[in-house]
């Protein structure tokens, strides 16, 4: 099979699973699929509100299984296919598992056009943090920063 062609197969599964989710009513219409050599290792769709999750958007579900399948913390070779362009927690996923490549279908304007707007939150990573809509306050930072001088000197840690 041509690689055109493989992607779009692969692509049509994270829509068909984005449908599945919707009609099952297990959260919004947004499915994933993770491909590594060919094949995939893990499909599925958001399920935020039949799970009372807020993290369990279709990227994080497949990227949760992916892992749990391959026994890494990383996606390493893996190709995500999306339904629609991730969230900004998503994408912080995206980045933190380091698949080789992302391919999605809708885009966020999309999504927007059926009330799932993310822009504001890619709007608050510009504004100070006494300016957000959820309140950030730091304290106690030296007694936090001494598990870091810990870490940093920690002999049997797992780096990532
Ligand atoms: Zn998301």
């Amino acid at each position: 099979m041509d690689l055109m062609k493989e992607h779009e197969m692969f692509m049509r599964r994270a829509i068909e699973m984005a449908a599945k989710g919707m009609n099952s009513n297990a959260g919004g219409p947004f499915g994933a699929v993770v491909v590594k050599d060919g094949e995939i290792i893990a499909e599925g769709h958001n399920k935020v509100t039949s799970t009372n999750d807020p993290t369990a958007h279709a990227e994080m579900v497949v990227i949760r299984e992916a892992c749990q399948k391959l026994d890494s913390f990383q996606l390493t070779d893996c190709i995500i296919y999306t339904s629609c362009e991730p969230c900004p927690m998503c994408l912080g996923a995206i980045y933190w598992a380091r698949p080789k490549a992302v391919f999605y279908g809708c885009d966020k304007a999309d999504a927007k056009a059926i009330d799932f707007d993310d822009q504001f939150i890619y709007d608050e990573l510009d504004k100070d943090m006494e300016d957000r809509q959820i309140g950030f306050k730091q304290m106690l930072r030296d007694e936090a920063v001494e598990v870091f001088d810990n870490w940093a000197s920690k002999n049997d840690k797992t780096k990532y």
